[in-house]
């Protein structure tokens, strides 16, 4: 604006007033693959131990992209600190137990809920405890209060795709319909909750209930009798169970204590020059599953890639800066955690943003971007990446996304997960969509599943580091768009709803 006045009093045109856009090419130069490699070598090392939320591997984790952000120069993003801590919860199981007919069973893997004891004479026995277009399992029950038994049905659909709806999530079924115990048949001695106890963020809720026990076949024969567990638990699996009441005196406790913990979204921003008060964030998740005994998931593509390239990405606008190039919006670079819990980070995140979400352009989010697809028969495996998103919310994401990629990095832009019906449903499986929710235009960087994802051979030697260089440059020339331009994204296509 300044230099607009100078020109303008020395006569100039105004065509010549406009001031000619920088060039990004030099600092998009510096997101290399040697410098990719060096941080990811850290961040998805052993001693990061897999960087479960609310462990002492993030802890490490945070700390460590805390002090590259505090290196380069970035201002921290809440208040004096470069973390947003938010809340979480683990429960300490100390002991569950059940006695059917007098008889102590050993036989409870797990329990989650709060503590309570319960004398009940009967259960009442609801199949898979589902309720779907083929039938419901509570169908002329009245099960408030009570205890009621469920056995797992056709093994097929995983957690994420479960939880989509009440009715085919057979605990929450179960609290709709008011039960207040829940016996859950698992047929393997592995405790199915967290490793470590299972966590949550929410502690207080409008109601309580109901207790879960994951309880083996010796318990349910306890309480059915064996003929009647036999015919029940294939009438299960054939689905076709009649619901039924068993009589049984049966003594449950559950005790246990709850921990509380925290973890960490670490924020570090870059002040932009003459719209300093819009922003434009990048954003990663740097939270894994961690490990199991002493096996470490390194999570190396997950999203140890997504997190090295915001360490880049902030390297390469302040370097722009230094020279008289910085953004003209605010950049914040963010590494969230929880991630894997279920996007707990990004979701306390737009729940209190620390910058306002209606001046922020949008949310460019990389969640693996150093290995490729092997399912992925098409075009060049060496040189795509995933984009999704950049359909929905807002007309003026796309036309930027491949206008830049056209110009600078030609790489092929595969739109395969932008279909709503897609059932990997990937819009709504990592962060950006918490920003999505709150009406900020996204794209999210991907490069599709793997045999080693969620697995401890998910390892630094197999990133391809030259491809994530190259998709990495991909978001800087976006954002660098982003941050630069005249407006801030129109926001002209209403979000699709959740199916
Ligand atoms: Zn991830």
């Amino acid at each position: 604006m300044k230099s607009y006045l100078l020109f303008a009093l020395t006569g100039m045109s105004l065509a010549a007033v406009a001031q000619k856009p920088a060039n990004p090419k030099p600092y998009a130069a510096t997101i290399t693959a040697a410098d990719l490699k060096k941080h990811l070598y850290i961040v998805a090392s052993k001693e990061m131990e897999g960087r479960e939320t609310a462990t002492e591997g993030q802890r490490k984790a945070a700390a460590y992209i805390q002090e590259h952000f505090r290196a380069l120069g970035l201002a921290p993003g809440n208040g004096s600190s470069y973390q947003q801590a938010f809340p979480v919860y683990r429960d300490q199981e100390a002991s569950a137990s059940i006695e059917v007919n007098g008889k102590e069973l050993n036989e409870i893997f797990g329990a989650r809920g709060f503590e309570a004891t319960y004398y009940l004479n009967q259960v009442v026995f609801v199949g898979d405890g589902l309720t779907d277009s083929t039938h419901d399992s509570y169908k002329g029950l009245d099960v408030a209060g009570k205890a009621v038994l469920i056995m797992p049905g056709k093994p097929n659909m995983n957690m994420r795709q479960r939880n989509r709806d009440a009715g085919s999530n057979f605990a929450e079924n179960a609290r709709l319909h008011g039960a207040a115990v829940v016996l859950y048949m698992t047929s393997t001695a592995k405790n199915p909750m967290s490793r470590m106890g299972y966590m949550y963020t929410e502690i207080f809720k409008p109601e309580a209930g109901p207790n879960m026990f994951y309880v083996s076949e010796a318990v349910c024969k306890a309480i059915m009798g064996e003929a009647s567990f036999k015919s029940d638990s294939a009438a299960v699996k054939n689905g076709n169970a009649q619901s039924k009441i068993y009589k049984a005196d049966i003594l449950l406790q559950n005790k246990k204590s709850v921990e509380r913990l925290e973890s960490t979204n670490v924020v570090g921003v870059l002040e932009g020059t003459d719209k300093k008060d819009e922003y434009l964030f990048l954003t990663a998740h740097y939270d894994h599953i961690g490990k199991q005994g002493d096996v470490i998931n390194y999570g190396a593509d997950d999203d140890g890639s997504g997190t090295v390239s915001i360490l880049e990405l902030a390297e390469a606008f302040v370097k722009a800066k230094k020279e008289g190039k910085g953004p003209r919006r605010t950049i914040v670079f963010m590494c969230v955690s929880g991630e894997e819990k279920g996007l707990w980070g990004s979701e306390y995140y737009s729940e209190h943003p620390l910058f306002p979400l209606d001046k922020t352009t949008a949310d460019l989010n990389i969640d693996m971007i150093g290995r490729i697809d092997p399912s992925r028969k098409h075009g060049d495996s060496t040189n795509y990446v995933y984009v999704v998103g950049d359909d929905k919310l807002s007309s003026d994401l796309r036309p930027i996304s491949e206008s830049v990629n056209k110009k600078y990095t030609k790489l092929e832009l595969d739109y395969k997960y932008n279909d709503p019906n897609d059932k990997e449903r990937i819009y709504y499986r990592s962060d950006h969509y918490n920003f999505a929710r709150k009406g900020v235009p996204i794209i999210f960087y991907f490069n599709g599943v793997h045999a080693d994802y969620h697995r401890p051979s998910d390892t630094v030697e197999k990133i391809g580091y030259e491809m994530m260089a190259k998709r990495a440059q991909l978001v800087f020339y976006t954002a660098w768009e982003m941050a630069n331009r005249d407006a801030m994204l129109k926001r002209d296509i209403p979000l699709p709803p959740m199916n």
